[in-house]
């Protein structure tokens, strides 16, 4: 059956997408933190991290923005191509659509983390129309965790919210395996851990977090979640977290104090800011 490229196209946009947002569904909602198996165990800590400080994906490159997602579609498509040859030569423009959002997901996903002074005029059009999430669209999933987890299209997002798509998909899980869902931490469910970077992200542009803040920030969160089955109640880590976090957050709040009354709002937007 012969389907025009340019239908083939917007499926495979469309597609790709909903495959990266059931992906991240099922990382925020099944993978725990403390998960102790090879590849799982980084893909839940950088999770965790993200969700901890949002801004944290812009101190990596594109490059690495596709450490999973390359791989895996590669695999896909090579699978496909053992299997049905034919259908990637019948439909080539939805293959390589699909492969090419596939792989580059994580860099829309950056996108939508970017303010609007690190931002361009072409991103921040194609953002206003929805075809990418705006940085306002995105930062309802760190606040309200539970909702909008495509990617890269507004409206697979408002689609699949208003179907319940993620709820049916939570109550298929527990019918097959007796799972039910856990939901990422808020953002500011993480408060009693946040830094000086946490300060920083409540300016209209603040800095690009380096690699070391990101690694720091790493440290704070594994002391926080205290894998390894300790007993909180008797595990001293968050306090120590807190300390670090307090230490960290010294030697700019300062600075900040200074100028982020100007800089910073309490309108309705602020707490989207953050993030
Ligand atoms: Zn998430
Ligand atoms: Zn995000």
């Amino acid at each position: 059956m012969k389907i025009h490229p340019i239908i083939q196209i917007l499926v495979a946009f469309v597609l790709a997408d909903i495959m990266g947002g059931i992906l991240h569904w099922g990382e925020d909602s099944y993978l725990d933190y403390c998960v102790d198996l090879p590849i799982l165990d980084s893909i839940a800590r950088d999770n965790e991290l993200h969700h901890y400080f949002p801004r944290s994906i812009l101190a990596y490159s594109y490059l690495e923005h596709m450490t999973y997602t390359l791989p895996i579609i590669t695999l896909f498509m090579c699978i496909v191509y053992l299997l049905y040859p034919k259908l990637i030569f019948g439909y080539p423009y939805f293959f390589v659509t699909f492969f090419v959002f596939s792989a580059s997901i994580n860099i829309i996903h950056r996108f939508s983390h970017l303010r609007e002074c690190e931002t361009n005029p072409f991103l921040k059009q194609l953002q206003k129309w929805g075809i990418f999430c705006s940085h306002e669209h995105h930062s309802i999933h760190h606040v309200k965790v539970d909702q909008k987890y495509c990617g890269i299209f507004e409206y697979n997002n408002y689609l699949l919210d208003a179907l319940h798509f993620w709820r049916g998909l939570e109550y298929i899980v527990f019918l097959l395996t007796g799972l039910t869902p856990t939901r990422k931490s808020r953002y500011e469910d993480y408060a009693e851990i946040h830094t000086h970077l946490h300060e920083n992200a409540k300016l209209k542009c603040p800095d690009v977090p380096t690699r070391e803040e990101v690694k720091e920030l790493e440290e704070i969160l594994k002391q926080y979640k205290k894998c390894k089955g300790k007993d909180p109640s008797k595990d001293s880590s968050k306090d120590s977290s807190k300390d670090l976090s307090k230490d960290l957050s010294k030697d700019l709040s300062n600075d900040l104090s200074n100028n982020s009354s100007k800089d910073t709002d309490h309108s309705k937007d602020y707490l989207i800011r953050l993030v």
